[in-house]
């Protein structure tokens, strides 16, 4: 399941494993600030753009790392909010990175808040039935390299489009791990991968504006319950007891709510931030207002917020979202207990069935192995 590159990302580098590489070649340390600068901050794009180091350096690099392990295949640039990169990596697997942009009123939509969402996997192996990315299980995870270069083909992206490239290193406000893939069931590479996001040498990235959304692995909650960097925690719960949880979401068995629940209490207690509780609304599966009760208790014991999403279609599965009005009366129950909850309506405006249709789209991509025609690289 693990893809060893043939060269070392550089994106997959710490200021700190590639002072070591350097000091072994021979070189001082300031080297490794000075590489990851060109990468980072004056975004070079080939060896030769880093001018200040010698010709034999640059020939070294090149023979070990591979400075940008995806490679942009297509940007189906769209008027609406919504922005696909569509990535090649190294063994051709495809992965989608998505700009979702909140229009603001008053502003043209490049000034708009951009929330980048990224994929940590390609497929999935948890088997949540109503979702895309489990389809055809898991192909591998994603090396720390892969997740950060999503981020810098972002920054690449948004470099020649928006007056804001210019004055900030990141041009985009909060990163959603929502993409492909169960991001803490490849742990360590994704901690590696927003530790570089977020230090100084590297994009700078805030760690509180990073959301990681889990399908619920209790341990791995726990652990990054324990880490320093203090990202958002949103939870896919999609069912507010095990019976109905259980039906959709195999995960449950192993971690059923009994165990689920305390995990994010202790989470949002280390962190004194309210965590998300996301809630897929699929027709007569999860809708009833039986559900939203337990729901709400669950919310209110957690002091949670909760996100509620219409279910968005998947070709080839048989769930459905329910009526505008059905919608609007589970989230009703909520309401009225004083819950913090968000319902979205607007197809093209919701993060997460943006996120829903990249995850489609690739695999599609991927069965046929072809691009789209008519779409602008
Ligand atoms: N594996 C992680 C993160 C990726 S999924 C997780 O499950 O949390 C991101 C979110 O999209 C999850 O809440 C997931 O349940 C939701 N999702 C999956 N398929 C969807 C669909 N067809 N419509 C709407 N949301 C979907
Ligand atoms: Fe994997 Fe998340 Fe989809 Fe479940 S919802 S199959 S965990 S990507």
């Amino acid at each position: 399941m693990k893809f060893t590159p043939a060269k070392a990302p550089l994106t997959g580098e710490t200021l700190a494993s590639l002072t070591d590489k350097l000091r072994a070649q021979g070189e001082p340390a300031f080297r490794a600030k000075q590489i990851l600068d060109w990468l980072y901050k004056k975004r070079a794009r080939s060896w030769d753009d880093m001018t200040n180091l010698s010709k034999p350096l640059r020939a070294w690099l090149a023979e070990t790392f591979d400075l940008m392990p995806a490679s942009l295949v297509l940007n189906k640039q769209s008027e609406d909010v919504t922005d696909k990169l569509l990535l090649e990596l190294g063994d051709r697997s495809l992965i989608e990175t998505v700009i979702i942009r909140a229009p603001q009123e008053g502003v043209g939509i490049e000034h708009s808040r951009k929330t980048i969402c990224i994929s940590t996997q390609v497929g999935c192996a948890m088997g949540c039935v109503f979702c895309a990315s489990g389809l055809a299980g898991l192909k591998r995870d994603l090396n720390a390299g892969e997740i950060v270069a999503q981020l810098l083909q972002v920054c690449y992206r948004e470099d020649v489009r928006t007056p804001r490239a210019r004055t900030e290193l990141a041009s985009f406000d909060n990163i959603v791990v929502m993409g492909m893939g169960e991001p803490l069931a490849n742990y360590d590479e994704l901690l590696r991968a927003l530790t570089i996001l977020n230090a100084e040498w590297g994009l700078g990235f805030g760690a509180r504006r990073i959301t990681i959304s889990t399908s619920g692995l209790v341990p791995k909650i726990l652990q990054l319950a324990e880490e320093e960097l203090g990202f958002r925690l949103a939870i896919s719960l999609h069912g507010a007891t095990d019976e109905v949880r259980e039906k959709i979401m195999p995960v449950n068995r192993a971690f059923p709510l009994a165990k689920l629940v305390p995990a994010i209490r202790t989470f949002s207690e280390k962190h004194g931030r309210m965590v998300t509780l996301e809630f897929i609304l699929i027709e007569e599966v999860n809708d009833s207002l039986v559900q939203a009760e337990k729901l709400r208790d669950i919310a209110r014991d957690l002091h949670a917020h909760v996100n509620l999403i219409p279910y968005n279609t998947v070709e080839g599965l048989p769930w459905k979202r329910p009526s505008i009005t059905r919608q609007e009366r589970f989230a009703d129950i909520l309401r009225a207990a004083r819950i913090s909850v968000t319902l979205r309506r607007e197809k093209g405006h919701d993060i997460d069935a943006a996120c829903g249709q990249l995850r489609l789209k690739t695999e599609k991509d991927r069965a046929t192995d072809t691009v789209p025609a008519g779409t602008e690289v």
